[in-house]
């Protein structure tokens, strides 16, 4: 009869111990489970922050004053039930904060009395001055103070011709070949500030006619094109090194100090000679940045936070 009782208090504590371990493991499951669903709802609000953040930021740029709406919306259409949305501008230092609160709901820890967590993010963007890009065109601007949607004359103007230099630089290699293939495509290599970049020689005028009137009829968007409102990949929108000189004689070497973006507006040939000529933009793209160099009106944008 003994031995029975034994028995019995046996299986009695063996069915506790199980609880207590099935309830721990249980608990540990439904916490691994929980903390999963927050991490990935902690990684989609930062995602979504750091894209709101990036895209206010270019808004900065091009048109300041929907820039506090951009980053909201792009918060708004990526996450739902987001709260605490706040976007605060600095214009003088071109930065941008964005940050928002999400209540996660719990699955498991609900057992334990715990409904939801809070989660957050913060984002900070800043508008820097691009140091180095892909896709230069071979035709230099000497530095200047740049007004936006100014005509500015882009080849010929800077050198005049009367030393032997009409403002083509050669990116890549000598000849009219490689300027035409830069003129067209951009010069797949990398420039950046104070690279030295040899000049091209000559006007070669025809060359440069062709080449622009191709790149304008490029651009079969619709509504066609303006330096207000265009596609951001339009083939009318060039990038130029700026440069410290274009006053020098013959095939010589001259100093990037930044880059400036122009909207293509036409080319004139006249007595063997011609002029490019483009509006001046502010731009934003991809590339290396810097706080240090000067402000040509081309951009970068780099989350900082
Ligand atoms: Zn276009």
């Amino acid at each position: 009869m003994k031995t029975i009782t034994i028995l019995k208090n046996n299986r009695g504590s063996s069915i506790v111990f199980f609880t207590i371990i099935l309830t721990v493991i249980l608990g540990f499951a439904a916490l691994t489970i929980d903390f999963g669903v927050i991490a990935y709802e902690k990684f989609r609000l930062t995602s979504s922050v750091d894209a709101a953040s990036l895209a206010g930021a270019q808004e900065l740029v091009a048109n300041t004053g929907y820039t506090k709406e951009v980053a909201e919306s792009y918060i708004y259409k990526n996450i739902q039930n987001v709260k605490n949305v706040v976007v605060s501008v600095d214009s003088s230092s071109r930065m941008l904060q964005v940050s928002s609160e999400k209540t996660v709901d719990n699955y498991f820890a609900k057992i334990f009395g715990k409904n939801s967590q809070d989660i957050s993010a913060v984002s900070k963007a800043r508008v820097e001055n691009i140091k180095s890009l892909k896709g230069a065109r071979p035709l230099a601007i000497v530095q200047q103070t740049f007004t936006y949607g100014k005509m500015y004359t882009l080849k010929e103007g800077g050198g005049d011709g009367t030393t032997g230099n009409y403002a083509a630089i050669a990116l890549g290699g000598t000849g009219g070949s490689i300027y035409r293939n830069n003129l067209l495509n951009g010069y797949s290599g990398t420039i950046t500030v104070n690279d030295v970049i040899p000049t091209e020689t000559g006007n070669i005028a025809g060359t440069t006619v062709t080449s622009i009137n191709e790149l304008l009829g490029n651009c079969n968007h619709i509504p066609a094109c303006t330096y207000q409102s265009y596609n951001k990949y339009c083939s009318k929108i060039i990038f130029l090194p700026v440069v410290n000189t274009l006053t020098v004689n013959g095939r010589k070497h001259i100093k990037v100090l930044g880059f400036a973006t122009f909207f293509l507006e036409g080319v004139t040939s006249m007595g063997g000679q011609a002029d490019v000529i483009g509006r001046f933009i502010t731009y934003c793209m991809e590339g290396e940045t810097s706080t240090t160099i000067n402000d040509y009106g081309t951009y970068g944008i780099r989350l900082i936070k």
